[in-house]
């Protein structure tokens, strides 16, 4: 695990309307088997390819950090990432590219690690 590494902020209980006991016990079990479904793919998701410093995706051209986030869906909810920074970044003394993206769907944040191609260490 790199300290890098951060959760997604998991989205609030709600109680709006008033329900029947019966319609509030199956929403909260929906609810529950959402949000493990949420946390199984954010899981996944640090094991794909980008999803960890150790995974980075190797590009010939920072270029291309951007063009690869926007091509990628989130791995939740499949809906369109939208890139709020490009960092570069030394993580455990290999230099990356960082694309920190949220999804413009379910507003999850997750981080895409690129590594340049023909970059050594000096
Ligand atoms: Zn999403």
């Amino acid at each position: 695990m790199f300290p890098c590494e951060r959760l997604p902020p998991r989205p609030g209980l709600r109680y709006s309307a008033p329900m029947t006991k019966r319609k509030r016990t199956l929403r909260r079990a929906e609810d529950r088997a959402q949000e493990k479904l949420a946390r199984d793919l954010d899981k996944l998701a640090a094991h794909a390819p980008g999803g960890s410093p150790e995974r980075a995706i190797e590009i010939a051209s920072p270029s291309e950090v951007e063009v690869h986030a926007r091509s990628t869906p989130c791995p939740i909810c499949r809906g369109e990432l939208r890139l709020e920074e490009h960092a570069a970044e030394t993580l455990a003394g290999v230099r990356v590219r960082v694309a920190r993206v949220v999804c413009t769907v379910c507003r999850s944040r997750r981080a895409i690690y690129f590594r340049l191609a023909g970059t050594m260490l000096n």
